[in-house]
Parts: structure tokens; sequence; C-alpha cells
């Protein structure tokens, strides 16, 4: 997102057109092959026994119309084949074959006019504005046959004189075609991005700069946790998470930071997704979270947010259970720590840091070309690759960005490293990156981008 609001939402896209594909992978089976040939009559018994739907329309059974899913590509596919096909056997349209059946009174009025009505809701598409206008001409036509068939006494005569046909070939046939194909590309980038999401960057050239976390419990509420070298005691109680890193104890209150959550169980799904934070992170939010709300919308792309203005973090616990919510909120703590409005407490503000905008937009360059779906969340904007590094770093893993930042933002990912290190190693109220500038604030509010 390009506000001071930071989201994971990519994902759910990808997800959402995954489940496209999938559904389109089952219909194909169902389908007849296009083979353009002329059938003869032998082969038309063939047909109806492979094909329920065609047959039940050549017997006159236009009621199958509406078991055709025409919203969706498969649907589509399978309106195109029968339509073909429904030509190939009977010499005849499917539309001009139904108002056939209705003059010889073979089928109701009513029944004609609700059919009718499915038909043209399947064959409508829009051309656009490089078509000629011929086809506009054929597309207004097709608008004044769809208001004769929606009045309430609609003349046969009048649809006799409107070309149904020729806007089948010209705008349906085409449009539908481009509507399959464009949904199979979105498919077939799905099932890609599918493959890098469960990409293994412990094996990848980044391998080096990943932390190596190990935990030893000391008691039942107590471990010890090696982050590279450095060593942490983690407590955690019905009430707290106390964090120390040998020096001092950060303490994560869960009455201050969850006291906006009044759902004992969403409070619940909130404290474990915290437990899964590693040590840094943990320190990170107790030093930088006032609030940690939550929300419930399974519609929404939105794992989690972080706003910038009031510093609190929102988590979708519809996404509670998916495999990188943790992550996700990892994320979120990340662009706190990047742009918090405890302006002294500030701690890098990449989206400022010339040198840090200077390696990944050259690192950017190695992406010139490449598919979309190589471009995983972190190329979104600088504040997005930062919140992405940030994850990688102290989580061992990303949201949804192993491949593309190992693959190309070693540079990036290094500087992030080092620079979060020396951070780190600042006093609190040092670590303000570019110092305490008045004007930090309102600049904050727009995300730079690349
Ligand atoms: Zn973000």
């Amino acid at each position: 997102m390009v506000k001071i609001n930071s989201d994971i939402s990519i994902k759910n896209e990808m997800l959402k057109s995954l489940k496209e594909s999938q559904s389109l992978e089952h219909s194909s089976s169902s389908i007849f092959s296009k083979s353009g040939k002329v059938i003869s009559k032998s082969q038309t018994i063939d047909i109806d026994v492979k094909d329920k739907k065609l047959s039940e329309l050549i017997s006159g059974n236009y009621d199958v119309l509406s078991s055709i899913d025409w919203k969706t590509s498969e649907g589509t596919q399978q309106f195109l084949d029968i339509s073909e096909k429904f030509i190939s056997v009977t010499g005849k349209s499917l539309y001009d074959e139904m108002i056939s059946r209705y003059e010889a009174g073979k089928i109701s009025k009513d029944n004609l006019q609700k059919n009718l009505k499915i038909l043209l809701d399947m064959s409508e598409f829009t051309p656009n504005d490089q078509d000629s206008d011929d086809v506009w001409t054929s597309y207004y036509d097709f608008l004044d046959l769809k208001d004769i068939v929606l009045s309430d006494n609609f003349n046969i005569e009048d649809l006799k004189n409107i070309d149904y046909n020729n806007y089948f070939n010209k705008v349906t046939r085409p449009y539908a075609e481009k509507f399959i194909k464009q949904n199979e590309e979105i498919a077939i980038n799905a099932r890609k991005a599918k493959l890098l999401s469960s990409y293994d960057v412990s094996k990848s050239q980044i391998a080096p700069l990943l932390p190596k976390i190990t935990n030893i419990k000391t008691d039942d509420n107590t471990i010890i946790q090696k982050f590279n070298d450095k060593e942490y005691q983690i407590n955690y109680s019905d009430d707290a998470i106390n964090v120390s890193d040998g020096n001092k104890q950060y303490v994560i209150e869960f009455k201050k930071l969850l006291s906006q959550i009044n759902d004992e169980n969403d409070k619940n799904s909130v404290k474990k997704m915290i437990e899964g934070l590693s040590a840094p992170v943990l320190i990170d939010l107790a030093v930088e979270i006032d609030t940690i709300k939550v929300c419930n919308d399974p519609d929404s792309a939105t794992y989690a947010q972080y706003d910038g203005k009031d510093n609190v973090i929102t988590i979708n616990l519809a996404k509670k259970d998916e495999k990188n919510a943790v992550f996700a909120l990892a994320h979120e703590i990340g662009h706190s720590l990047d742009f918090s409005k405890h302006e002294d407490r500030n701690m890098v503000t990449f989206g400022f840091n010339q040198q840090f905008l200077e390696i990944a937009r050259n690192e950017m360059t190695k992406l010139d070309g490449k598919e979309d779906y190589e471009k995983q969340y972190a190329t979104t904007n600088p504040v997005e690759m930062f919140a992405e590094c940030y994850t990688l770093l102290n989580m061992g893993s990303s949201a949804d960005s192993n491949y593309v930042l190992a693959t190309y933002f070693p540079k990036t990912v290094g500087y992030v490293k080092k620079q979060i290190e020396k951070q780190r190693n600042l006093p609190e109220n040092e670590r303000n990156f570019i110092g305490r500038d008045s004007s930090l604030h309102e600049r904050l509010r727009d995300n730079p981008s690349w």
C-alpha cells in the first residue's frame, strides 16, 4: 500500500486466482474438444451420449442453460463449445432454434423469454475503444435485443429483425475467448507464485544472512533463546511476556497492549501469535507498539496493518490460522520500527536513507522485464522492502518475499542487516536514523516510492 498504513495484500490476490485456477482444472474433463469437423448423424448419437447438456438443448429442454456457470471461465468455455456443437448438429444457432420451436408451438412464451434472458446474459461482452464501428453497431443491436426480451410483452417479430448471430460472431466469441485466455494466464501466474511461496530460503545465496535461532526450555514458562551470538531469556505468562537481553528487561503487558480487544478468545489468539515472535522482535514490540487491535474480515486481502499515525497494529483474525500470520505481525512491527510516531525511538526511516535507496534501486533493475509473479511483496515500495527484510532477518522468513529477496536483493538484505545491528547497539534515545528532525513526522506521511 502506498499510504503509511501498510499491509500484506498480494498474498490473497494470489490465493484468489489460485482458487480460480483449481476450478479451471476441474472443468476440462467434461468439455468437448473442438474438432471443427462436420458431424454426421452417427456421430450425433455419440455426442448425445457424451454431453448431456448438449443433447438436452437439442431436444428442446432449454432449462439446462441455467446450469451453466457462465460467470466463470470454465462456464464460458462450456457455453462456446455447446454453441458450436449445436450448430454442427442442427445446422442452426441455439437462438434461432429457440425461436423456431416457439413458433412451432413446442415451447411456451414464458419458457422462451426465460431462457432467452439466460442466453443473452451468457452472450454479453462489451466491445472496447479499438473495435470498429461495425462491431459497436452489432453491440447496440444486441442491447436493443435485450430490451425487447426483457419487456413484459415482447413481440416475436421484433426479435427476428435483430441479428443475434452477427453479435455472437463479432463480439461474444472473440471476447469470451479473450476472457478465458486471461483467466488462464492469471491461473498460470498463481501456480508459479504458489511454487515461490514454498521457496527454501535457507538453501539460497543469502542463507549466511539468516538468523540462527535455538530455544532451550528451562522451565514450563521460560526459554533461553539463542539468536545468532546473543542470548535472551523469555518468560511467558497469562498477563505478560518478559524478555531479557542480559542488560535490560523488556515487558509486553497484555492488559495494556490488548486493552482494546474485548473478546477473550480474540485476546488469546493474539497472544498466541505474539508468542511466535523471536526475542528481538518481542523487544521491538515492547519498545515500539502501544496498542494491538483486531478485526475479523474473511473477504479482506489484508493480514495485518500498521497505522503510523496512531502507532497501532490491527490484526485480521480471519487470517490467524494461515501459515504466515505470525510473519505478517513481525512485518508490521518492522514498519513501526521504521516510522514510529515516537520520533526519538524511530530506528531506521529507510524510505529516507539514501544509501539504502541506492542499493535497493540498483538491485530492482534486475527485475526489469521479469514476469509479475516474481515481483513479490517486498518490491512494492522501499517501506515494504524494509519491512520484509526486517521480517526475514529477525524471523528467518519474510511474510511473502523470500524468493525475490534471496534471488535479486542480497545486497539490500545485507545492508538492512548491518543497519539494524548498528541501530540496535545505540542507546534507545539515539537510535533515530535522521536525528530529531521536526519535519520528520510530516514527511513520513507519504511513503517513498522507487
Ligand atoms: Zn507492509
